[in-house]
């Protein structure tokens, strides 16, 4: 796991790169990964509601304001995510804790570079129990989005349960070697994810059955985050 004061460090280099990628160029060693770097420079002070509101304008995050039981800055998401649209397979609002929304726009512009312009989700804010025990689920509080497929018109439709090539990778080198481009950019995903302090919790199909055909993406709430996803460290 990168830290954030690494992730900071390659700012410059992640923005020549990102040209790189855009230009369709799809790397397939860590080395060449793009990592996920702060936005640019923005908020400050406490981690209250006033300053994930003002993080979700810096980064031009369209939304409304509701209140929901257990979601401690619940907002109902308006628009696209940092260039990707989330899409549920039942056809709710996308409502979540405005931390979480700060790390899927911040992440998004990442997702773009692949030529993600679309993603499509499951759970999303659901009060439930993880199964078989008696403590809530991530989702329960807003903090967690199951993504199942990631789409656009460059990169095709990138499925988490057909594409994932399982057992990849390891500390030295994160993306392994995956055997098509498909699960190539999903490698990729996963490794920026997890390299970046965006997310407390990425489970993959890697991690266990339950998550073999989706994208567990959760973050820590507001108040715990110690990290500045909007603020620019060069
Ligand atoms: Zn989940």
């Amino acid at each position: 796991m990168l830290h954030g004061s690494t992730i900071r460090g390659t700012v410059t280099l992640a923005a020549v790169m990102a040209s790189t990628w855009l230009a369709g160029s799809i790397a397939s060693g860590t080395d060449q990964l793009v990592k996920i770097a702060p936005a640019h420079a923005g908020i400050g002070g406490p981690r209250n509601a006033a300053s994930c509101f003002r993080a979700l304008e810096e980064l031009g995050v369209r939304y409304q304001r509701v209140e929901r039981p257990g979601i401690a800055i619940a907002v109902r998401v308006r628009g696209d995510l940092g260039g990707v649209t989330y899409r549920g397979y039942r056809k709710k609002p996308l409502v979540l804790d405005c931390s979480l929304v700060v790390s899927l726009a911040v992440a998004g512009r990442y997702m773009a570079q692949h030529g993600i312009e679309r993603a499509t989700y499951s759970s999303s804010y659901q009060r439930r129990k993880v199964r078989g025990t008696d403590r809530w689920s991530k989702h329960a509080f807003g903090l967690a989005l199951d993504v199942h497929v990631f789409a656009g018109s460059a990169a095709g439709q990138l499925s988490v349960k057909d594409d994932y090539e399982r057992g990849l990778g390891d500390d030295a080198d994160c993306i392994g070697q995956p055997k098509t481009s498909a699960g190539t950019v999903l490698r990729q995903l996963t490794c920026q994810f997890l390299g970046s302090d965006l997310f407390r919790m990425v489970l993959t199909p890697d991690t266990d059955a339950a998550h073999h055909n989706h994208f567990h993406l959760e973050a820590k709430p507001w108040s715990e985050r110690t990290d500045d996803p909007i603020e620019a460290g060069c």
